[in-house]
C-alpha cells in the first residue's frame, strides 16, 4: 500500500527539472521531500497531482495503479489531494465554503456531513470559524484551513507543501502535530519543508533531492545523523 514515484523526468515546457526521481510514501506513514531553494520539490509534487508540470519519462502509482498520464481531477478522484505552498485559500468565501469545495470530487459525495465532522475533530479551531471569511484568518488557521478543504476530499495520500512556511514557532508546533493525527487515520503523507529538523523529526523516512535527483534517502533518524545533511541542511 503506497504512492510509488519511480525514474520520474518532468519540467516545464522545455525545462527540465527532474531526472529520474524515485520515491515512494507508504500509507500510515509521513515521507519527507527535502533539498534546497529550486531543487524541484514542488515539482515533484505537481507531477504526483497532475498540475502544471509535463511529466516526460517515468511513472506514478498509487497502491499499484499507473496514474502518470491522469488528469489532475481523477487523481483527486483515486486518492491524492494536493495542499500547495502559499495554501492558496479562496479569501473571501467562508471557511465552510473552502471546506465543502475540497468534497467536490464524487469519490467525496455523500459523505460531506462525516468528513466535515472528522476535519472539524483534528482542527477545532476551524468549527468557531466556519462562517469567517477564509482571508480573515490568522496565518496558521489559513494553513490548518487548506489541510482541512485538502482532507475533505477523502485521499489516500496527502501531498503537503511547506506547511511551516511564515508562522511562528508555537504554530508550526500545532501544525506538526495535527499531521501526526492525519496519519493515524491511515493517510500517507509526502512533506515539502525547508525546516529540515522539523520534517525530519515528523516523517519515518526522507528523501532529499539535489541537481534534479534524489542524492539522499533513508529513514528520518538516520539522516538526521548523517553529515551531509547536518553539514548541508541542518547547518551543523
Ligand atoms: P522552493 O523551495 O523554492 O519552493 P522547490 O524545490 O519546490 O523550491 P520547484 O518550485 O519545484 O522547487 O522549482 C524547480 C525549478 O523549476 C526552479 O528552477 C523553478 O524556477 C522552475 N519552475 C517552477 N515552476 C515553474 C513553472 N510553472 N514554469 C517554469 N519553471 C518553473
Amino acid at each position: 500500500m503506497a504512492l510509488d514515484v519511480t525514474d520520474l523526468s518532468a519540467g516545464y515546457g522545455d525545462v527540465t527539472v527532474l531526472r529520474g526521481v524515485t520515491c515512494s510514501v507508504s500509507a500510515n506513514s509521513v515521507a519527507a521531500l527535502l533539498g534546497a531553494n529550486g531543487a524541484g520539490k514542488t515539482t515533484t509534487l505537481n507531477a504526483i497531482s497532475g498540475l502544471q508540470a509535463n511529466v516526460s519519462s517515468g511513472t506514478v502509482r498509487l497502491e499499484g495503479i499507473d496514474i502518470t498520464r491522469m488528469p489532475a481531477h481523477e487523481r483527486v478522484e483515486a486518492g491524492i489531494a494536493h495542499v500547495p505552498q502559499g495554501r492558496q485559500l479562496f479569501a473571501f468565501m467562508s471557511v465552510r465554503e473552502n471546506l465543502e469545495l475540497g468534497s467536490y470530487a464524487p469519490r467525496a459525495r455523500g459523505h460531506e456531513k462525516d468528513a466535515l465532522d472528522r476535519v472539524l475533530s483534528i482542527f477545532p479551531r476551524l468549527k468557531e470559524r466556519l462562517g469567517q471569511q477564509a482571508g480573515s484568518l490568522s496565518g496558521g488557521e489559513q494553513q490548518m484551513c487548506a489541510i482541512a478543504r485538502g482532507l475533505m476530499s477523502r485521499p489516500r495520500y496527502l501531498l503537503l507543501d511547506e506547511p511551516s512556511l511564515g508562522l511562528a514557532p508555537i504554530v508550526v508546533k500545532q501544525v506538526m502535530a495535527v499531521i501526526g493525527q492525519i496519519v493515524a487515520q491511515g493517510i500517507g503523507i509526502l512533506l515539502v519543508e525547508q525546516n529540515v529538523a522539523l520534517a525530519l523529526k515528523q516523517a519515518q523516512y526522507a528523501y532529499v533531492l539535489e541537481h534534479a535527483r534524489i542524492a539522499i534517502e533513508g529513514p528520518a533518524a538516520a539522516l538526521q545523523n548523517d553529515d551531509r545533511v547536518r553539514k548541508a541542511y541542518l547547518g551543523l
